[in-house]
């Protein structure tokens, strides 16, 4: 193998003759190489070693650039699947549109994918509205660069030279903070009507612009999103409200005309009265999780954002005499079906959203006995959390809200103390009301009857 000097001068030499992508030494970029995933490093060598090209490409170069500690980390290569999997010892072939591979590491998977042309419009590849149904032809590396969306996301670190290959000056954009589509951005988002919500997203997490052009059409294409399938729309979604600067991005969908009628989750953050205020807390206390890097549950996320809604239904349901409980789960069900309609909030989150509801009701009427029980349940940690939130937001009383937190954050021996004083109280409550005898002897059959804990703290 040549040495990494000559390589590189070599390489920058033949660039520069055919005028072909900038060469950035690390001076101009700046990556700190040990940031750099060692199994995504040796994925290079290996197929370096092999002959291949191969490069860290796409959204770990973009947030190493910026400083930030990537998720994951892509490779791209000109080696198809099926000279790359006998080069690793746990390789797999995944994908049956566009098969890529994975390389495992222990719990790291090193996605290494073939060099991929654009999709040539007109080639029956799209849908009446442009939206590109297939793309599964192999291509060179220039091609590879053409087919991302943004400027940004088409950089390639070379770990062995330490360059970054950049096609569409993508670094200076990055630099600058600008988002800007490769090639006609209305044609862009008619292949791809998502690559909108991602322009959005991108000028959020890093503080960035959606250049002038890139922007331009994005308010008059913006119903295309409708054709775009349910179940990518909530991956999408979830990517946003993820992504560290989740208020901003939905302020911005708004900003830009992408959030009518095409995320009716915004509509009802917005438009529900002190829906914006309720979820302002609830991102907030997500980024912050996200900052600190701590799992997020999309279960509490949805159930936040919706809250306003179904409380705001089921107020009404109550005032109207309806039974709490009941009427909490005839509100949840109404507003969880609406959104189904558009996004498909998968199965298992669903169920999740409605026990993180469904205990609210309960964190306000209930006995010892229905406490144990509900610690038993697998969404009592999120729910407590649900309820802090609620309190925050000065829905609930917060001295009681701060009870359960202290039930759930309490070892198993404090428990049963804490119950017991809780107990206490409630009797207390009840003898000083005088509206009961003192106590029976033998428990009424309704264990829910009769306590008087609506919004009351029970400490
Ligand atoms: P993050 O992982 O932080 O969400 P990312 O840029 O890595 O951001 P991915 O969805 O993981 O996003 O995609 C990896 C790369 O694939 C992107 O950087 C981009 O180059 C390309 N890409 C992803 N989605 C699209 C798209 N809809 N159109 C064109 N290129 C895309
Ligand atoms: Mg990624």
């Amino acid at each position: 193998m040549l040495p990494n000097t000559i390589k590189k001068f070599v390489t920058r030499l033949f660039a520069g003759a055919r005028g072909g992508p900038e060469r950035l030494s690390v001076e101009k970029h700046g990556i700190d190489r040990r940031k750099v995933s060692r199994h995504a490093i040796k994925v290079c060598e290996v197929l370096h070693q092999h002959g291949y090209e191969a490069y860290v490409v796409g959204g770990a170069v973009r947030d190493l650039i910026v400083g930030i500690q990537p998720k994951d980390f892509d490779v791209a290569t000109n080696a198809t699947p099926e000279q790359i999997k006998p080069l690793f010892r746990r390789a797999r072939i995944i994908g049956r549109r566009f098969r890529l591979v994975h390389v495992v590491f222990g719990p790291e998977i090193i996605e290494t994918s073939t060099f991929r042309a654009p999709s040539a419009p007109g080639n029956g590849h799209t849908d009446e509205h442009g939206r590109i149904l297939r793309d599964n032809e192999y291509g060179t590396h220039e091609e590879d660069a053409a087919r991302r969306d943004f400027t940004l996301n088409a950089l390639y670190y070379d770990p062995i030279t330490e360059e970054v290959i950049d096609f569409h000056r993508g670094v200076a954009d990055l630099q600058n903070r600008v988002v800007r589509m490769i090639g006609d951005p209305e044609q862009r988002y008619r292949e791809d009507p998502v690559r909108m919500l991602r322009a959005v997203r991108f000028a959020s997490k890093l503080s960035a612009t959606i250049e002038p052009a890139t922007l331009a059409p994005i308010r008059r294409l913006a119903p295309l999103i409708d054709h775009v399938p349910a179940s990518r729309l909530f991956d999408e979604t979830l990517k946003l409200l993820t992504c560290g600067h989740a208020m901003d991005c939905l302020r911005k969908l708004r900003e830009v005309g992408l959030h009518q009628d095409l995320l009716p989750l915004l509509d009802v953050v917005f438009n529900v009265p002190e829906g914006e205020q309720f979820v302002d807390l609830a991102l907030a206390r997500t980024d912050i999780r996200v900052h600190t890097g701590k799992p997020v549950s999309p279960s509490f996320l949805f159930a936040a954002l919706l809250w306003k809604l179904v409380y705001q239904r089921w107020q009404a349901l109550v005032a109207a005499g309806g039974h709490p409980t009941q009427t909490l789960l005839e509100a949840a069900d109404s507003v969880l079906d609406e959104q189904a309609r558009k996004m498909a909030i998968q199965r298992r989150f669903i169920a999740d959203i409605r026990e993180i509801w469904f205990m609210q009701a309960r964190f306000e009427r209930v006995n010892a006995r229905a406490i144990w029980r509900m610690m038993d349940q697998p969404r009592f940690r999120a729910a407590v959390d649900f309820l802090q939130l609620r309190a925050e937001a000065r829905e609930v009383d917060s001295v009681m809200a701060q009870w359960w937190m202290d039930l759930a954050n309490a070892g198993p021996d404090d428990r049963g103390p804490m119950i017991e004083a809780y107990q206490a109280t409630q009797r207390g409550q009840k003898a000083g009301a005088g509206t009961r005898k003192r106590r029976r002897r033998r428990p009424r059959r309704k264990p829910d009857a009769g306590h008087s804990t609506v919004n009351g703290a029970p400490t």
